[in-house]
């Protein structure tokens, strides 16, 4: 088998970003500072201008906020095929539904949708995507590759979770039994899948990660056996947990514990997972995540959208788990913005608990580190730092923007600005708000051929 890789792609060999206000996530901000990048990685952080250093490229931040690029760290790409449908549908409601028309996908569909969902996260700050793609009917090509390949037009950092379902209506199941699979033919392809695209390297640009779909659509078995294929090869763990009080109910008939009791006692808990909306804990299982350092990602639109409840994000960080932010799949969260949940967690949190709940620098390290953390990748990016790689946000916060005193309000506060640029590694991906490692008008029809698609053969 033809081995692979996705490995960075060159950028310019030095950058100064200078003039700008520079909201490195760990370190002090500063109104006017510069960060310099030398092969892909940021080698300073400072106040002033940078120093002289020849041949670089010189980028003038003024007018500009400059941040880490987001970490996405939960979204079903393919979804952005089966946007506003269902539109007042609970969760199980707009599973079964969309179910039947997800059976229909092919590789030509995931690409289209990949490619259309991952350029449109580009254009909103983020630099990082996991994708949870846990839908796979037999014979319909290679899907995970399809969604690999889309990640490296768009020049995203990617960590594609290969996901699954084994447990289809006539097991007790939610999904239709066309659209799960057998556990030992989901274990040989995640093994494949690994085998082929995983780079574990500190500039990686594709990690693997395993993510059986949800307890209520995944056998015992394949969780136990995907946590422990995940274990020997040293990748992450995913999977959605507590999404709605409909799943409590339905796991407490099924197993006669909580979800959370339910994936303790398989062993799910650990530092090494990181779960899906977590929003309906007992105070118990806070404490356990915060033991056992078991992640969270926060999906506040998608959670609102299905009505599916508020996460305890105040609770968490109280506690010290780690948070990120997650955009969710494009079908309970249209047109995706991962800007746009740092917003949206910071008004739940306070809409519930008040002003003061959580700031707009905490929303930002929701959307940066936090994400890292929930993706193993913390010592490589979320922050800028000397020595991590440079995946940095340039933000437009100059016109109208410019009358917010503060320039990460304007970020967080308000809707999300365009981007000066956004780097990947030192390479420019978005510049002047427009896609520039591939054609955004073609990105764009690509996701809407993919809906067409899926749609003819729905109806058929
Ligand atoms: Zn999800």
């Amino acid at each position: 088998m033809r081995v692979l890789r996705s490995r960075e792609p060159e950028g310019v060999a030095v950058l100064v970003i200078e003039n700008g206000y520079v909201a490195p996530v760990v370190g002090a901000e500063v109104a006017s500072g510069h960060v310099v990048v030398e092969s892909g990685r940021i080698t300073a952080v400072g106040a002033g201008p940078a120093p002289d250093l020849a041949g670089a490229e010189r980028i003038d931040a003024a007018g500009c906020l400059v941040t880490p690029g987001l970490v996405n760290t939960h979204h079903h790409l393919y979804q952005w095929a089966t946007q506003g449908l269902f539109q007042e549908s609970t969760l199980f409601e707009w599973l079964t539904g969309s179910y039947r028309i997800w059976a229909g996908m092919d590789a030509e569909v995931v690409h289209g949708a990949a490619a259309a969902g991952l350029a449109w996260l580009a254009l909103s700050g983020c630099t990082t995507s996991s994708d949870h793609h846990y839908v796979f009917p037999a014979g319909r090509g290679d899907l995970f590759e399809a969604e690999v390949l889309a990640a490296r037009e768009v020049g995203l950092r990617f960590q594609p979770c290969r996901g699954s379902m084994d447990r289809g209506e006539s097991q007790g199941g939610l999904p239709p039994d066309e659209v799960v699979e057998d556990r030992d033919t989901v274990l040989a392809a995640t093994a494949a899948a690994i085998d082929r695209f995983h780079d574990p390297a500190f500039d990686s640009m594709l990690r693997v990660s395993v993510a059986p779909c949800s307890p209520f659509s995944v056998s015992e078995g394949l969780m136990l056996d995907a946590a422990e294929l995940a274990r020997a090869r040293g990748l992450r763990l995913h999977t959605h947990l507590a999404e709605t009080l409909d799943e409590e109910e339905l796991c407490l008939r099924q197993t006669g514990r909580t979800p959370v009791d339910y994936l303790d006692e398989l062993g799910w808990l650990g530092p090494d997972v990181w779960f899906a909306h977590a929003i309906h804990l007992h105070d118990k299982d806070v404490r356990r995540f915060a033991e056992s350092g078991t992640g969270v990602a926060h999906c506040p639109s998608s959670n609102g959208r299905l009505g599916a409840g508020v996460a305890r994000v105040v609770d968490l960080l109280a506690a010290g788990v780690p948070v990120g932010l997650g955009v969710d799949g494009a079908a309970s969260s249209e047109l995706t913005s991962l800007a746009g949940e740092m917003r949206q967690a910071l008004l739940f949190q306070r809409a519930l608990h008040g002003p003061a709940a959580l700031t707009a620098r905490q929303a930002l390290e929701l959307g940066t580190l936090g994400g890292a953390r929930n993706l193993g990748r913390e010592n490589e990016i979320g922050s800028l730092e000397p020595g991590k790689l440079a995946d940095i946000a340039i933000w437009r916060v100059d016109g109208f923007r410019d009358a917010v005193a503060d320039p990460l309000c304007a970020l967080v506060f308000g809707p999300t600005p365009p981007l000066a640029r956004l780097l990947v590694g030192g390479r420019t991906v978005v510049a002047d708000g427009e896609l520039r490692t591939a054609n955004q008008e073609v990105m764009a029809r690509l996701g809407v051929a993919a809906r067409d698609r899926l749609l003819r053969h729905e109806s058929r």
